[in-house]
């Protein structure tokens, strides 16, 4: 395996952020859960959501961490909660640069922090807060597995309250969208958020990796391997203090590996799943492909 390799002018940095950026039902829960294990790395699930929540008085209410421990007990939430009302003030950087600041004498400048957020827009807002010590893994989930997955979870869904929501939200964009067929309107979802993260992440200068989340399957060791040397990892310690993911996976007995979701091919919707997929076979073959894109042109990996 050896995956395409480009390089900017830049001198080696050690980043010790790694930020999960796809779209939802994309693997990003299990991909954090599996880093977590490793040495090197701190996974701390969906942080922008998990600060979110802790501004707000009883927003996790009962929810222990996966680490164990209470909140009030686990040593990376506990600063955190503590700043519940600062945090309630600030914007999604500031957000970030406070926790940044409690977490270095927590978990020392050598961990890697393993973020599951998913968001560009937030990859977008903590770039500066990071700079070089940022590293982002973009995580793709070929596009017939991440419709049918999401198709049987709008399914299960209260599609009232979800469209009352939307239009409070976006009027003119609720109307439109509710008029167009769900297998369509997550098509084009999954096509413009894709190929939004991909742009971005070509014009930035820092190091980042593409991933199709079948490829990560299929040699899972191997990859989480690669990650841990691109985010160059110096500790042995491996931990994980999760408060927010995917439920149905965090909480069910089930092994926790990187398992490929192979529902689609025996989804009801099998001919609908192949007809969305002839439209975007380009991009879903462009995407699942390893790239690699190091801000250092000192560097080379082997997986
Ligand atoms: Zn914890």
């Amino acid at each position: 395996m050896s995956p395409p390799f480009r390089s900017a002018n830049r001198q080696a940095h050690v980043p010790r952020y790694l930020y999960i950026v796809s779209l939802e039902r994309s693997g990003s829960t299990p991909l954090t859960f599996n880093l977590g294990l490793r040495p090197g790395f701190a996974a701390l699930g969906e942080i922008d959501r998990t600060l979110e929540l802790m501004a707000r008085p009883g927003g996790f209410s009962g929810r222990d961490c996966s680490c164990g421990a209470t909140i009030p007990d686990c040593p990376v939430w506990a600063p955190v909660a503590r700043e519940s009302p600062v945090l309630a003030a600030m914007r999604v950087a500031e957000r970030y640069q406070r926790l940044d600041t409690l977490l270095e004498p927590v978990l020392g400048a050598d961990t890697v922090v393993v973020d599951g957020s998913k968001p560009l827009a937030t990859l977008q807002a903590i770039r500066p807060v990071f700079d070089e010590r940022l590293f982002a893994v973009h995580l793709v989930k070929d596009v017939r597995a991440y419709l049918e997955s999401t198709l049987q979870r709008m399914a299960t869904m209260d599609q009232e309250r979800l469209w009352a929501e939307a239009l409070q939200r976006q009027p003119l964009r609720a109307r439109l969208v509710r008029a167009l067929p769900d297998s369509l309107v997550y098509l084009l979802r999954w096509t413009r958020q894709n190929r939004a993260m991909r742009d971005w992440l070509a014009g930035q200068d820092m190091s980042w990796l593409r991933i199709g989340y079948e490829t990560l399957c299929a040699e899972p060791d191997a990859w989480l391997k690669t990650m841990a040397k691109l985010a160059a990892t110096k500790t042995d310690q491996a931990q994980h203090h999760i408060l927010l993911g995917s439920f149905g996976y965090l909480d069910s007995d089930r092994p926790k590996t990187l398992t490929l979701d192979e529902c689609w091919h025996r989804s009801p919707r099998r001919r609908l799943l192949d007809v969305a997929h002839s439209a975007v076979a380009g991009l879903n073959r462009e995407l699942a492909e390893p790239f690699v894109h190091h801000a250092s042109s000192a560097r080379s990996i082997t997986t």
